[in-house]
């Protein structure tokens, strides 16, 4: 299904995000119990689920900004539970952030380039006496930061100031700051927050366009239950830190334990 996204060749180099019993308590309060999922190559993976069930506990879980209590992380073979977020980073695992790293008085380039820090640092003697691979270096990394300037529909704002974009185009260049990073899987925590229903289903149409070509995978937590249901291949529910559901959109949107947990709120069952 989703795999049909990524070329064979592309493919036998990909590796699956694999979570298995994942937990985590706060004071007693189990915000994460036992949640198993993955995300395969190729998938974009939605993480919904009404206030409070867990979801950004869960991504913090995985992204290295909490370690788990119980249960693991791999990304392939490798077991990478408990890794610091900059070493789930280096191995592929990035995370937006929201507003944080952009810098308002640098233009939406200079914004993107800042994000290819990793791939540009240089020992500080070649900054004195720049050869041919630190020319070649940032040649790739401009050339880098244009291309996903232009994936993300930015190419008209590319000189513009980041302090005069609209809120759609901030949270695309919240994305083309992690894409920067040069990620495998791309894990975006409500990436689509005070966008209006145009913007989202441009954020959309654009995100799709990602996978496949500027990563691997995607996974997304989102309330906007239009953008994650346009987006997703296969979504998973969680309530009251637990694993309540996992299907495809269709699956999903028909399933009664979901509808009930929508509209139940605060209820156990
Ligand atoms: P929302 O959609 O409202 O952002 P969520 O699904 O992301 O919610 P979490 O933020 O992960 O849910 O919270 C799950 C539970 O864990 C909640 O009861 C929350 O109060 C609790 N919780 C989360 N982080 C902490 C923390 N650092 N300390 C104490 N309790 C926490």
């Amino acid at each position: 299904m989703s795999a049909a996204h990524l070329n064979p060749a592309t493919l036998a180099t990909q590796r699956p995000l694999t979570v298995r019993g994942l937990g985590k308590s706060f004071g007693g309060i189990h915000a994460v119990k036992d949640i198993s999922f993955d995300v395969r190559p190729g998938e974009i993976v939605g993480l919904i689920g009404p206030n409070g069930a867990g979801k950004t506990t869960c991504f913090n879980l995985i992204t290295g900004f909490y370690g788990p209590d119980t249960g693991e992380v791999r990304f392939g073979s490798d077991d990478v539970t408990g890794r610091k977020p900059y070493q789930m980073a280096r191995m592929g695992i990035v995370r937006s952030f929201q507003k944080t790293n952009i810098l308002k008085s640098l233009t939406v380039f200079e914004n993107v380039l800042t994000g290819h820090y990793m791939e540009a640092r240089q020992p500080l003697w070649r900054t004195f006496f720049p050869g041919r691979a630190v020319r070649e270096t940032e040649r790739a990394v401009r050339d880098s930061a244009a291309r996903i300037v232009q994936v993300l529909g930015l190419a008209h704002r590319i000189n513009t100031p980041a302090s005069v974009l609209s809120c759609g185009e901030l949270r695309l260049l919240e994305v083309a700051l992690a894409l920067a990073a040069k990620p495998q899987i791309l894990m975006l925590d409500e990436p689509a927050a005070g966008l209006n229903s145009q913007e989202a289903r441009t954020f959309g149409e654009i995100l799709k366009t990602l996978r496949g070509d500027l990563v691997q995978s995607i996974l997304i937590v989102e309330h906007n239950m239009g953008l994650v249901m346009n987006v997703s291949d296969r979504i998973v529910v969680m309530h009251f830190g637990e694993k309540l559901a996992e299907g495809t959109p269709t699956q999903i949107q028909a399933d009664s334990r979901v509808i009930d947990a929508y509209l139940g709120g605060g209820k156990k069952a």
